[in-house]
């Protein structure tokens, strides 16, 4: 689903990303993790289509409807429309702009994609209804600003919510599990669990292995000085918690 190849990648004039590689295929879990600054959000970023990080060399190749599309080219809109979800590190607050209101128009773009008939407003609030009773979230989230006031916990199973209404084929969850408490953290991991599908694949980049007790990758990644520096099953992610990162950079 996802090929990324020799990616050189830079922010602000700093080159971050120093060919990495790295490959989805549907239904796996990926779990990227690495030391701070190592560049996890902004591989995210660039895979979400983010105009700030420019891409300088190498391919980030996303198969569609057996369609070969190169996300650098495309603009983050569309790129959502094709199914590319990213979940913030730190979601953003949108005043004035209700819950409902967001996830039906985000659902109407995708629907008018896809060809298909939007949905009357009776039966989506139904529809998302049945998607917040299945993650266990309290039906007020639904008439408040987008993330406004919310806490850190709530910020996230709002994006969980965004996700299970706007079912996208390539999840992309960066640090989902910062600034949770245990509690919270066990809902958005069940959450995520719930999503899983054997036609979406789900990246989860943290750089704690204390999430992976809870969604349980198929493979496991370590990001440092801007490449892929080793690539293994769950067990990597207990290494790292060991060892720490230093053992494997140079
Ligand atoms: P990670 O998510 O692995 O902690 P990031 O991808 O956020 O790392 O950041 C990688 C490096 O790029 C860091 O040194 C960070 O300071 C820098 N960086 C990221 N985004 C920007 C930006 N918009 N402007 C300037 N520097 C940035
Ligand atoms: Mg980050
Ligand atoms: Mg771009």
């Amino acid at each position: 689903m996802l090929k990324i190849k020799n990616l050189h990648a830079k922010v602000a004039d700093k080159t971050i990303l120093k060919g990495l590689d790295f490959e989805v295929n549907e239904g796996e879990v990926h779990a990227i993790m690495g030391p701070n600054g190592a560049g996890k959000s902004t591989l995210s970023k660039i895979i979400a289509g983010h105009p700030d990080y420019e891409v300088t060399e190498g391919t980030v190749s996303y198969e569609v409807n057996f369609k070969e599309k190169d996300l650098t080219d495309m603009e983050p809109e569309d790129i959502a429309r094709e199914g590319v979800f990213l979940s913030f590190q730190y979601p953003v607050e949108v005043p004035g702009v209700s819950n409902l209101g967001f996830l039906k128009a985000s659902f109407n773009a995708i629907c008018r994609h896809q060809g298909v008939p939007e949905m009357e407003d009776a039966a989506f609030v139904d529809f998302v209804r049945e998607k917040m009773d299945d993650l266990k979230i309290k039906r007020g989230f639904l008439d408040r600003p987008v993330n406004v006031d919310f806490s850190g916990g709530e910020k996230k199973r709002n994006e969980i919510l965004q996700m299970a209404v706007l079912n996208p084929r390539l999840k992309l969850l960066d640090e989902t599990d910062s600034g949770l408490d245990v509690d919270s953290m066990k809902i958005v991991a069940e959450g995520i669990n719930t999503l899983r599908s054997k036609n979406s694949s789900t990246i989860l980049v943290t750089h704690y292995q204390r999430l992976l007790d809870y969604v349980k990758p198929d493979y496991v990644h370590v990001l440092a000085e801007g490449r892929i520096v080793k690539s293994g099953g769950p067990e990597l992610a207990l290494e790292v918690e060991e060892k720490g990162y230093d053992w494997l950079v140079k």
